[in-house]
């Protein structure tokens, strides 16, 4: 069964109140991105329904579904394709917990990003959190709980998530992600403050290189512009012609990101990738900066069909 790396306190004290059987109907598991709140979220869900002494079991019918993210009673109230979480899906949440649980002894609504529910989404629940039926339970996950209503925050027991310590998220990461360097991991779990989630994105970006985008701004660092016209010559006239605009669109993202990358590096956070510690080397963070500029207004120029050859002929007038 997957588990919650560190957070450990805080699921012996959640599943203590599940088997006590004094449940309280609402939870805010607040805690920054990448933090374990879903997973959190679906530990608690298969405690609730399942049927073993000792639940979550991660073994039954209930903790199967649960897991595996088919439980019929177990309802992720979010659409990922709208900016805010409706009155209109608060609503309908609020009327579909009076229909009883399909096979579990419970109903549970979670609600993936609470913060986003506007104050009509959040009034449609609270008289339902007051009063829910026996079987009905609401988790609301955050990372901005004070963009929730002191009415709504009061109803729920509050779960605050915590950072991983050092040695538990490195045997994780060096588990989840082998192949990387002690040194790149470490940076990763440093600049993530701890929530693996986040360290996870990390190595993963860092490890999306782009040749191309690496090529131009090694020659940037190291002031050769012969290197990088050579650079840019490459991305204008990549082949087949069809793709070049996708082409230069990646290699410019990925530059974004190891500008960024160094840019961090500026601050005395340790790099992700060995260019943006060479840019960061070799680089101030005011020509970073206004790299990092440059490179974001080309990506706009890019959205509004500007031709490749003048955003490669701007790049090399400005990387200077
Ligand atoms: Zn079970």
């Amino acid at each position: 069964m997957e588990h919650l790396i560190g957070n450990e306190a805080l699921m012996r004290r959640v599943l203590a109140t599940v088997r006590s059987g004094k449940m309280p109907h609402s939870f805010l598991i607040c805690g920054p991105e990448g933090s374990g709140k879903k997973t959190l979220a679906r530990l608690l869900c298969a405690a609730l329904e399942c049927r073993s002494e000792e639940p979550p079991c991660g073994v039954c019918e209930q903790c199967r579904k649960v897991l595996s993210g088919i439980h019929p009673d177990v309802i992720t109230v979010d659409d990922p394709e709208k900016k805010t979480v409706s009155v209109g899906m608060a609503r309908d949440a609020r009327d579909d917990l009076y229909i009883r649980p399909n096979e579990g002894a419970r109903k549970i609504y979670i609600f993936p990003r609470a913060q986003d529910m506007n104050p009509a989404a959040q009034n449609a629940l609270l008289k339902v959190m007051e009063e829910p039926p026996e079987y009905g339970v609401f988790l609301l996950l955050t990372d901005r709980a004070e963009r929730l209503l002191p009415t709504v925050r009061s109803r729920c027991v509050e779960l605050q998530m915590s950072p991983v310590p050092y040695e538990a998220a490195m045997q994780w990461l060096r588990e989840k992600k082998s192949g990387i360097s002690e040194e790149t991991l470490a940076a990763a779990y440093r600049r993530s403050g701890g929530f693996l989630g986040q360290a996870e994105k990390l190595l993963e970006k860092a490890a999306a290189s782009d040749a191309q985008a690496e090529a131009m701004l090694l020659a940037y660092a190291s002031g050769d512009r012969f290197g990088l016209l050579q650079a840019l010559w490459k991305l204008e006239n990549y082949k087949p012609d069809d793709h070049r605009r996708d082409n230069l669109r990646a290699a410019l993202l990925q530059a974004q990101s190891l500008l960024g990358d160094a840019l961090t590096a500026k601050t005395g956070m340790p790099a992700m990738a060995e260019t943006a510690q060479k840019l960061s080397d070799a680089r101030s963070a005011a020509d970073l900066l206004q790299a990092y500029r440059d490179v974001q207004e080309m990506l706009s120029a890019m959205e509004s069909n500007v031709n490749l050859g003048h955003i490669c002929g701007c790049l090399a007038a400005r990387l200077r």
